[in-house]
């Protein structure tokens, strides 16, 4: 077994890792990084291709945010005939994320000369051509020698782990998790009935804890309502995908229940035709929007003003001129971290505004302009898209995260149990720290992009000793019980004879002490003068 990070191992960005296995090259998604441009964006390609030559045998997408899907286009270029799976709700997400994304590599280009597409539109179309959609919790052999199996991952509609199955081994692949119900994803179902040999494990909060999701809702909710209060407009820059979709329904329900007062509310952007998307998915969406949906006839997001529900309305490019007056309003926007899209255009005009609020409510990359406007004290300037501002509204960050954190991470691992875990999709720190929480139990290996590991060999730098303990954290031994006249009698076969850990702790003892732990039985041996 062989696994080469082609993007995506030290960031969040590009993901898209090759895994060798069986005789078999699959790719475990092909992301972009949505902060770059051009080339810069790409995981390495070549690389694949210098390795694996034409062979490329599956691909299996896990969600559809861009950093996991962004270079389908161009993988399928080069291997027109491989064969690539994903969900249903993925699939139809994906559709319009890789639309517009051809929109603005068209539009960028337009405007700057010496910027060139990555793909066209004819690339997409091949995408959505080959894309085979496959049902979530159910094994499935795309190729020869095999099997694969979609978990639901929580994170966002549609989001799976990856589950694989070979001769030559077992290995789960993430994708990004959350284990925390959402608005429009339920957290991810515990995955005890698959313990691979290999984990590839999504680390972005690897070294943090969430805040309660419920209190960070409604903290924002909250803050909202204050500033309309005071007469300003509040901009929410986010994810088009899944975070956006989160904001409209916390406001909507938190309205709807009174804790706050009504106020309209404006969607732009790429987030209005993934909402729309949402509609024809509902299936896919928790059981208690879908039951909403269902009793109140309405539509998922949008709707006209009523006497208990704001009105959510989708912009068009005229109308955005008008989000400027002074009335009191919320706009939701992408992109998320101000990098591009409507969100920059609102924010360079309501940031210079005291009255005025950018929430931020997501990941923000290290070099994106929402992590520097994180960082800025009012009055400070902030560049955007080329145009140099100074900030004087109220700033704020709320975790809305929609990953696992460092806590919820290692539970997972902790149910999956696998020998070998590395560790991607975290920047370094997130990784490093998440590394020395699980490195007693696992092999934990660090990866690197370009760098080709063999998870099931054991690593030089790793004792014996360590490699002994972390064995027996894997070992389970099955046996029957049997109970007559005479007393009990445990049967195990001679596997456990044959571990290491029998011949250090039982092998020569006759006599054995156990003693209850809850519903565990501690059986040790007994020495002769012990009683
Ligand atoms: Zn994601
Ligand atoms: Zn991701």
């Amino acid at each position: 077994m062989q696994f080469t990070a082609l993007g995506g191992a030290a960031e969040v960005g590009a993901s898209c890792m090759l895994l060798q296995i069986a005789g078999k090259n699959i790719l475990l998604d092909a992301g972009i990084r949505v902060n770059r441009r051009g080339d810069e964006s790409l995981p390495d390609l070549n690389k694949l291709e210098e390795i694996i030559g034409d062979d490329l045998h599956l691909v299996l997408i896990s969600h559809a945010h861009l950093d996991h899907t962004g270079a389908l286009p161009l993988v399928l270029k080069r291997y027109p005939t491989v064969k690539v799976y994903c969900t249903l709700p993925t699939k139809r997400i994906l559709e319009i994320l890789l639309e517009d994304t051809v929109k603005i590599m068209e539009q960028e280009a337009e405007e700057d000369k010496s910027e060139v597409p990555l793909y066209n539109r004819e690339m997409v179309e091949r995408v959505l051509w080959v894309l085979q959609d496959t049902p979530f919790s159910r094994w499935f052999q795309p190729i020869e020698g095999v099997e694969v199996y979609f978990h639901p991952a929580g994170h966002v509609m549609g989001a799976a782990c990856i589950f694989i199955k070979t001769a030559e081994g077992t290995v789960a692949y993430s994708g990004d998790i959350a284990t925390v119900a959402q608005r429009t994803a339920s957290g991810m179902e515990k995955a005890d009935f698959f313990q691979p040999d290999l984990l590839i494990l999504e680390s972005t909060y690897g070294d943090g804890v969430h805040a309660n999701r419920k209190t960070e809702e409604q903290r924002l909710a909250q803050a909202i309502a204050q500033v309309i209060e005071r007469g300003g407009t509040v901009l929410v820059p986010s994810f088009a995908f899944g975070r956006a979709q989160e904001i409209i329904l916390i406001l909507k329900s938190s309205i709807l229940s009174g804790v706050i007062p009504k106020f309209p509310i404006f969607v732009d952007g790429m987030v209005r035709a993934i909402c729309d998307a949402y509609t024809d998915l509902v299936e896919y969406l928790p059981e208690k929007l879908r039951n909403w949906v269902k009793n109140s006839r309405q539509l998922v997001f949008w709707n006209r003003p009523s006497k208990n529900l704001p009105e959510v309305t989708k912009l068009v490019p005229t109308e955005r001129i008008m989000m400027f007056n002074p009335k009191p309003k919320c706009i939701i926007s992408s992109s998320g971290m101000l990098s591009g899209g409507p969100s920059v255009y609102y924010a360079r005009v309501l940031a210079t505004d005291p009255k005025n609020a950018i929430f931020l409510t997501g990941y923000q990359d290290e070099e994106s302009p929402g992590r520097r406007l994180m960082e800025l004290q009012t009055g400070d300037p902030l560049v955007l898209e080329d145009k140099e501002i100074t900030v004087e509204c109220e700033v704020n960050k709320y975790n809305l995260s929609a990953h696992a954190d460092q806590i919820q991470l290692c539970q997972q691992v902790s149910y999956m149990n696998p020998k070998t875990v590395i560790l991607v999709h975290g920047e370094w720190h997130a990784i490093q720290t998440l590394r020395r929480k699980l490195v007693l139990k696992h092999i934990v290996l660090p990866a690197q992009n370009g760098e080709t590991i063999e998870p099931t060999r054991q690593p030089e730098w790793i004792s014996d000793y360590t490699l002994q303990k972390i064995e027996a954290e894997q070992l389970t031994f099955y046996g029957t019980l049997e109970t007559n006249d005479e007393g009990i009698t445990f049967r195990f076969d001679k596997t456990l004879l044959n571990s290491a850990q029998w011949k250090q702790f039982f092998e020569g003892y006759t006599e054995v002490k156990a003693k209850f732990m809850g519903k565990w039985l501690h059986v040790r041996g007994l020495g002769p003068d012990e009683g």
